[in-house]
């Protein structure tokens, strides 16, 4: 008896309830990841994003091969290339995690669909996150959220499957090389590593210096390199916050598909955007003469990642000093990121823009990017680093009148 188990977010052999139920259940498996040209060549292509998901490939057939197993490559969209797969190795059932983007929601059905046709049982498992977050009832404020998520049942850690066995006869394609990367290589071993090393204790201060690194473990969590439940294991305090975040963010996007293009509060939809082409131009490139702008956005150019702290202050001076749509904002960061995650990237987008869950008054919400870095680079390292010469650019804008502007830009959008 055969299986597939089709790989997506969760590029590893440990803690992977698919590849487990497969094996328990079957004789073979056939493990296989379906490079779809949507995934590389879509609305959010990125050049460190797919270079990351290529090293992720590589690791996890070293993984499968040192298990007696094997990864299959396969060009196509998964509506065609899985049915193919099944009907070529007898396969009667295919094991897979689900997702939440309604991208993914929308191409899940149609695989199921053409599985089903095919004579193949789809079989899918709650997706890469701690909790089911699709279990609870739709929330827009993280709280009530965050405790009715705590009380969610919790399933057990697996350990990585001593042996894979799968056809004889596997044609297993090639994994293209990796083009230009970021400054993270990916994969499972690199994953563990990273949170095997991550040291809860110094998290707090890295978490409000922007010289310092945080975990660095979203990109792992992204591709599911790492599996979040077994993170969840390991963290307490805000670093368990954080992850509970995570959680939330994709909940929001499953219960509200409609976020991926408009704003969580409908009405923000009216926000008229009267911000300049070559103001956008200059906060991409880092040249807003407000230092800890342009040291963010160099960061995230330069290496695909940006410190949390940078990421909220560079996306509130675009929409509420430059006056720019926060989708503009929204697609450029998904260009360089490779953590780009298209639940978290626009919920924390519409979060900051004050469009989305989560509101707090838009007074609390306004970031001035002096203050701001004043606390968070206290000995200017941060800037000393990534933009040294932003100091002696002009300020594109002043910040006290541009906040005057936004202010009133919302209060129309309101009917206030
Ligand atoms: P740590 O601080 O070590 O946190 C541990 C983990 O908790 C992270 O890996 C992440 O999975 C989760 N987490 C932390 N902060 C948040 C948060 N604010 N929202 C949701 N989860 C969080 N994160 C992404 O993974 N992908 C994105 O595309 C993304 N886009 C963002 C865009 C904006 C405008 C902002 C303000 C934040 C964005 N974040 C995004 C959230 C956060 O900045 C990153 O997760 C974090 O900086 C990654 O570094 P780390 O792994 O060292 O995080």
């Amino acid at each position: 008896t055969t299986a597939l188990v089709w790989f997506r977010r969760d590029l590893r052999v440990h803690d992977h309830p698919p590849l487990r139920a497969a094996l328990d259940a079957f004789e073979r498996v056939v493990p296989v990841f379906v490079l779809d040209p949507r995934l590389l060549e879509g609305r959010f292509e990125s050049e460190y994003r797919a270079a990351f998901l290529l090293d992720c490939l590589k690791d996890l057939r070293k993984a499968l091969q040192e298990r007696g197993g094997n990864l299959v490559v396969v060009r196509g969209t998964p509506e065609q290339e899985l049915p193919r797969l099944a009907r070529e190795h007898g396969a009667t059932a295919t094991y897979f995690a689900s997702d939440v983007s309604p991208f993914a929601m929308g191409r899940d059905q149609r695989v199921e669909a053409a599985l089903t046709e095919a004579g193949v049982e789809p079989r899918r498992t709650p997706g890469n996150f701690i909790a089911d977050i699709g279990k609870v009832k739709p929330y827009s404020v993280f709280s009530p959220f965050w405790r009715a998520w705590r009380e969610l049942p919790r399933r057990d850690v697996l350990g990585a499957p001593r042996t894979v066995t799968v056809p004889s006869n596997l044609a297993v394609g090639t994994i293209p090389a990796p083009g230009k990367r970021g400054d993270q290589h990916g994969g499972e071993a690199a994953g563990r590593r990273q949170m095997l090393a991550f040291d809860p204790a110094t998290y707090d201060d890295a978490r409000v210096n922007m010289a310092l690194q945080t975990s660095r473990l979203s990109a792992y969590l992204h591709f599911g390199c790492v599996s979040a439940r077994e993170l969840e294991t390991r963290s307490s305090g805000k670093f368990a916050r954080q992850l509970a975040w995570r959680d939330f963010y994709a909940h929001v996007l499953l219960k509200h598909p409609r976020n991926t293009r408009h704003a969580h509060q409908a009405e923000m939809d009216a926000i008229e955007w009267e911000g300049e082409d070559e103001h956008f131009h200059a906060w991409c490139e880092g040249r807003t003469g407000y230092p800890a702008v342009d040291a963010g956005m160099r960061q995230l150019a330069q290496t695909g990642w940006m410190h949390n702290r940078a990421r909220l202050i560079t996306a509130s001076f675009l929409v509420k000093d430059l006056h720019i749509d926060w989708r503009r904002g929204e697609q450029h960061f998904m260009r360089y990121l490779i953590d780009g995650d298209v639940a978290q990237n626009n919920g924390n987008w519409q979060w900051i823009s004050s469009v989305g869950v989560d509101p707090a008054p838009l007074y609390r919400r306004f970031y001035n990017p002096t203050l701001q870095l004043q606390r968070h680079d206290p000995d200017g390292d941060y800037v000393a680093r990534w933009a040294p010469d932003s100091q002696t650019i002009t300020p594109i804008v002043d910040h006290a009148v541009e906040r005057k502007r936004t202010m009133e830009a919302y209060g129309r959008a309101r009917g206030t």
